[in-house]
């Protein structure tokens, strides 16, 4: 929100109608149930006399504004927060994001989480993304944000998803968890189950979202955390034909030692990290394809545990089978819990 401005002549009845109106007409057209007023007072006023102010103006104020609002400041619960800056003569407004809970499903390969920026310019926009500043069209994250918004009355959202598949890979089984961020809204009451159905009409056959429901913002922080184990289905091209007795063979727990795979290692430090997979179902699709279903620990790079990365990751499919082998496709098919 922009700030507005103000003429200081003093503390003063006239000040207080001044603020009060300017601040009722910038948030005309928000919906809040709380809201808060902090006062910086100016820098050459004793820390006595900016105390005093603090108890003498403010709630004069506050309770000018609750009448003109018709709503109830409320310090630990507020939606607005109005701040009044005396040195600089401006008041800002800080609105409270609202967050959104749910799971989405993926159904689409070359479909990213979030907003693939152009590694060329870093977002500025160049020629090579024709000065748009990313590199895909689409994301889960606009997907969904663009039912949202306009509901929401906001400009902009956030997905913070419970980690992320790669752009290519599907994300089926339960869905994987995420919360949508909604930045400055001016709407805070939607109803939710109306956004969800919106989103799964339009977007059918690409995404869909389950169980959306408001959350607290510390939500965020419990969802990154989590380390599920996942099951992956993954669709592999072998450098020959494998037997059924290779396959048989491959069913089995491992002990994967992988180091930094070299398609990241320049978003991710070079380090060695110990997952258990395990293979719990070998199929032959056809003379050089299999698929199989790998139950990983959260945190292995599945396509290298099939190629073995030049080494980097052991074992893999490709070391146990002795030949090269490709994933050519790989789907999230289940979340454990
Ligand atoms: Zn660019």
């Amino acid at each position: 929100m922009q700030p507005v401005s103000f003429e200081f002549r003093g503390f003063n009845h006239e000040l207080v109608e001044q603020l009060a109106e300017r601040i009722s007409k910038a948030l005309k057209g928000y919906e809040f149930k709380g809201f808060l007023v902090g006062c910086t007072f100016e820098d050459y006023l004793s820390d006595e006399g900016k105390e005093m102010l603090k108890k003498k103006f403010q709630p004069v104020l506050v309770r000018r504004l609750e009448e003109g609002l018709g709503v109830k400041a409320d310090y630990s619960n507020a939606d607005i927060e109005i701040l009044v800056n005396f040195n600089q003569d401006l008041v800002y407004f800080i609105v409270r994001s609202i967050y959104i809970y749910g799971r989405y499903k993926k159904y689409v390969r070359g479909l990213p989480q979030t907003k693939y920026y152009c590694f060329k310019c870093k977002g500025k926009g160049c020629a090579y993304c024709n000065y748009k500043g990313v590199l895909s069209e689409e994301s889960v994250e606009e997907l969904i944000a663009k039912h949202a918004l306009p509901m929401f009355f906001a400009k902009y959202a956030k997905l913070h998803g419970a980690g992320r598949e790669d752009k290519d890979v599907r994300m089926l089984g339960p869905g994987r968890e995420f919360v949508l961020e909604i930045i400055e809204p001016r709407k805070r009451s939607v109803d939710l189950k109306k956004l969800e159905k919106k989103i799964n009409k339009a977007e059918k056959g690409k995404i869909e979202v389950i169980g959306l429901q408001y959350c607290e913002k510390e939500k965020i922080r419990e969802i990154k955390g989590k380390r599920n184990d996942k099951v992956y289905s993954a669709l592999i091209v072998c450098g020959k034909e494998v037997s059924d007795e290779e396959l048989k063979e491959l069913l089995a727990e491992y002990n994967v030692r992988q180091r930094t795979p070299q398609r990241v290692l320049n978003r991710r430090a070079d380090i060695v990290r110990e997952k258990k997979a395990k293979i719990i179902e070998a199929k032959k699709k056809d003379s050089n394809t299999i698929e199989l279903k790998i139950r990983a620990e959260a945190g292995l790079y599945i396509k290298e545990f099939v190629s073995g990365d030049d080494g980097r990751t052991k074992p893999s499919i490709a070391e146990l089978l002795g030949i090269k082998c490709e994933c050519k496709e790989l789907d999230v098919i289940d979340i454990i819990k």
